[in-house]
């Protein structure tokens, strides 16, 4: 048993199984088994892309069974799906993929199964993917359920997606917006502002002054050199971040609140900023775990950097700022690319709950900012009632405030042209994407109070 798909087998089980997340436990299981940096290359490949094509090969295995993909016994379908993908999406000889498969199904403790496990792979192996893909198209109900399965998305994320494009008339990205979201990220790294210098040697990120690209490897050994001051970090995240410190000047003495801030990437940059500005800086996280990140995030800046542990809508009101970052909690579904299981786990139940908090939370933080003070709203989600509902909702109950143009403010922020249309409602928000900007689809809202 070659010990990549041992590895693989064993994450797509604990995903299933105990909910785990593939990103923080496959590391780990890495470690654990001691594999080479090539084994390693492949068990993150058939992890990652078993995960993220999960729609598509599961619509494959029904064909090819003959029977519905819940009536499969939990391990026998993580091996089948483990089968699949390296069937039709790699370059792994079938009757290896065919046959260690068989072998995950033996060793799962369900011998039974075997027979059916080998019959349906060696079913699939006979066709190409092409035609596996034509026969899924054909299945396929509706032109949405038929995007839904040729890229492996749920139907309600394919339709919040095709809104939210079409809300700056760009409806036309969708295909392009599901393909990106199969495609692993490559890496990209800050240099925190005035801390760090971007090493000479590497490509800088098109957009982001702090960004640049790490083109491999493992980025820790250069993290822990600059003791954080260089840093793994999203160039959307970057942007979010510089769109609150550059809305404006700074003005020395300036109070900022990061209000829902771990892991802290954006606290780090907000230090940074406020320190170069003369500004000071508090960050809240509900999750006392989760605060303990934010502090060893903002370690390497030489500003003391307050924590508090509450629940972000009680805690903004507890002092006047001049500048707020909510990066509230939402969907995640702007960042589908890095979260494999994620599009399998949300449902569109999850939203109106994450949408009052959304609305509760921008509402505490307008309150508590001082006059002139500028919010910045952000989310990882481009989901309409997210983004612009909420924004929308806020307002209503809050009239005197006034909308920045974050499109400008992120224009200005960025080192190159950024493909950033207006939206239909008007409104100044600035939407990221991954299909056109390489980032995370971050939505971006300024709004600063008389
Ligand atoms: N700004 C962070 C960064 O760049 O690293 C990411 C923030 S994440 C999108 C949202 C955070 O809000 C999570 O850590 C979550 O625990 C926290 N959160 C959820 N509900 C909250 C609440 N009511 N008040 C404050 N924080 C909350």
């Amino acid at each position: 048993m070659n010990p990549a798909r041992r590895v693989a087998f064993d994450v797509l089980r604990a995903v299933a199984d105990s909910d785990a997340y593939a990103n923080l436990l496959l590391p780990q299981e890495l470690r654990r088994a001691g594999l080479s940096p090539a084994d390693a290359g492949l068990a993150t490949e058939l992890t990652y892309g078993t995960l993220r094509r999960q729609g598509t090969y599961d619509a494959i295995i029904e064909q090819a069974s003959g029977r519905s993909i819940d009536t499969i016994d939990p391990p026998v379908r993580d091996a089948l799906r483990l089968g699949v993908h390296q069937l039709l999406s790699t370059r792994v000889a079938s009757h290896a993929a065919v046959n260690e498969s068989v072998e995950l199904v033996r060793r799962a403790g369900a011998p039974n199964a075997a027979g059916f496990a080998n019959a349906v792979l060696r079913r699939i192996a006979r066709d190409n993917p092409g035609d596996w893909l034509q026969r899924v198209d054909a299945a396929a109900r509706s032109d949405d359920e038929r995007l839904g399965l040729r890229y492996s998305h749920p139907v309600w994320v394919i339709r919040a997606f095709r809104r939210a494009l079409a809300a700056e008339g760009r409806a036309d990205e969708l295909d392009e917006l599901l393909a990106a979201d199969n495609v692993s990220p490559s890496v990209t790294m800050t240099a925190l502002p005035g801390l760090a210098d971007i090493p000479a040697d590497r490509a800088r990120t098109p957009y982001s002054p702090l960004g640049f690209r790490l083109d491999g490897g493992d980025p820790e050994p250069m993290v822990r050199r600059a003791e954080g001051r260089i840093r793994v970090q999203d160039e959307g995240s970057q942007l979010a971040a510089l769109a609150l410190s550059r809305a404006l000047p700074v003005r020395a003495g300036e109070r900022w609140l990061d209000l829902c801030a771990a892991p802290g990437g954006k606290t780090a940059v907000l230090a940074a900023e406020a320190l170069a500005g003369g500004a000071v800086v508090e960050a809240n996280e509900i999750s006392p775990a989760r605060a303990r990140l934010v502090r060893s995030s903002v370690a390497g800046v030489p500003l003391e950097v307050p924590v508090s542990e509450e629940d972000g809508r009680e805690r903004a009101g507890r002092g006047r700022y001049d500048r707020i970052l909510v990066d509230a909690p939402c969907t995640g579904l702007g960042a589908l690319r890095r979260r494999p299981e994620a599009r399998w786990r949300k449902s569109p139940a999850d939203v109106p709950d994450l949408s009052a908090l959304q609305r509760e939370l921008l509402s505490a933080a307008v309150d508590a900012l001082a006059p002139g003070g500028v919010v910045a709203y952000v989310t990882c989600s481009p989901h309409l009632a997210e983004t612009a509902v909420v924004v929308a909702d806020v307002r209503a109950a809050h009239p005197d405030l006034r909308e920045l143009d974050a499109r400008e403010v992120v224009r200005a922020v960025s080192r190159g042209e950024i493909d950033l249309p207006e939206p239909q409602d008007g409104s100044g928000r600035a939407q990221l994407w991954p299909h056109r900007h390489g980032t995370d689809a971050m939505s971006i809202t300024l709004l600063q109070k008389p």
